[in-house]
């Protein structure tokens, strides 16, 4: 959960307070928290990939992630993974997840959640089935902790986020 701890942090930051409001209400809120366990050896392992550590969240996806808030990002986050990761045969997999776009899509490129090859050869979770409610709300806690991450990365005394 030390991911929570990030977000409460924040500063009241005007966008936020301002500008949420609409868009919201068309959606009920299911304030999404994801509590599966995250391997410490996972980020250890990502850090060791080239590919993987190349990826960080931009200027617009952190001014995203910051006027919608984490849980309404995550609650994103638990849809794409419904409905692009979970199916025993995603439609057009390994290409299903954009480059840029959202930024639980960069999330996805950096931990190795972006498609059933990546989720088989990251996190030993094996293509050709369904994923069940516990392994989508596993990736989602990696999601949501790396997302937490570059949030405290860009807040760090003396960055501009
Ligand atoms: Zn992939």
């Amino acid at each position: 959960m030390q991911w929570v701890g990030h977000w409460q942090k924040q500063p009241d930051d005007p966008i936020k307070s301002g500008m949420t409001g609409f868009q919201d209400d068309l959606f009920p809120r299911r304030n999404v928290a994801p509590r599966a366990e995250v391997p410490a050896a996972l980020w250890e392992k990502l850090a060791r990939s080239a590919f993987r550590r190349r990826f960080h969240l931009n200027a617009q996806d952190r001014a995203y992630l910051q006027e919608k808030g984490l849980s309404l990002v995550l609650e994103h986050g638990q849809d794409f993974i419904a409905r692009r990761l979970a199916p025993a045969s995603p439609l057009k997999d390994g290409r299903q997840t954009p480059w840029k776009g959202h930024p639980v899509f960069v999330a996805q490129h950096a931990t190795g959640t972006c498609c059933r090859s990546c989720l088989a050869k990251w996190h030993a979770l094996p293509s050709g089935r369904c994923l069940s409610e516990a392994e989508q709300d596993y990736i989602l806690s990696v999601l949501a902790q790396w997302l937490a991450r570059e949030l405290a990365r860009s807040q760090a005394p003396g960055t501009e986020a």
